[in-house]
């Protein structure tokens, strides 16, 4: 038994993550703590999907570590162009990372062209010129911006459920895929952001190797 760095509450010794208040804890060994069932109270329906692979060894991905609001200054910066070049430099690992759920091509790609776009119809007014009507340039950027947003939604979600299911298949308890990326709300609000956060929990417990 150890202590969470985060609340002090007493928890198991091989866990990832923090039962009471979510926080990563760091991991000192991976033997042990095989036997028995958990000993905390598991809410939910969770325990049917606790199938083991063979002998898996974590971390098996390695992702960058990267600050939400760095994220979110970029995604500004770029007029809404970097989320798309965040993920296609992760997409092969995140891809990787689950053997049930990926990210379809047609859904990336079509996230890219929509992100394209709308940076080209943000800057307008010096790309093509005053000569379209602002009326034509609004309603493009509505259902532009509408249609980005929706695929990056769908994009989300599915990293939510990949970096779940990495979580169950590398820890031993099932707490941490109920930890990791819990709230939809969340997910919906800040999209690449609340995923990156998480890819950080995963590296700060020692699940996702970190590179640079
Ligand atoms: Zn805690």
């Amino acid at each position: 038994m150890k202590n969470c760095p985060g609340c002090g509450a007493v928890i198991q010794e091989d866990a990832a993550f923090c039962e009471y208040c979510g926080v990563a804890v760091k991991q000192r060994s991976k033997t042990g703590g095989e036997g028995g069932a958990s000993p905390w109270p598991v809410e939910g329906t969770w325990s049917s999907a606790q199938e083991k692979t063979s002998g898996a060894s974590f971390p098996q991905a390695r992702l960058k570590k990267v600050g939400p609001l760095i994220m979110l200054f970029f995604t500004l910066l770029t007029f809404f162009l970097y989320p798309v070049v965040w993920l296609f430099l992760r997409l092969r690992t995140l891809n990787s990372m689950s053997e049930k759920t990926r990210i379809h091509p047609v859904v990336s790609g079509l996230f890219a062209c929509t992100a394209v776009a709308l940076a080209v119809i943000l800057n307008g007014d010096s790309l093509i010129g005053p000569a379209v009507p602002q009326q034509a340039v609004d309603t493009a950027i509505s259902y532009v911006f509408m249609a980005y947003v929706i695929l990056s939604t769908v994009i989300t979600f599915t990293l939510r459920r990949i970096l779940r299911e990495y979580a169950a298949g590398a820890d031993k308890s099932p707490l941490a895929a109920n930890i990791v990326a819990r709230s939809e709300v969340f997910a919906f609000l800040f999209q690449f952001l609340y995923i990156q956060h998480h890819i950080n929990l995963l590296i700060d417990a020692g699940l996702v190797e970190r590179t640079n």
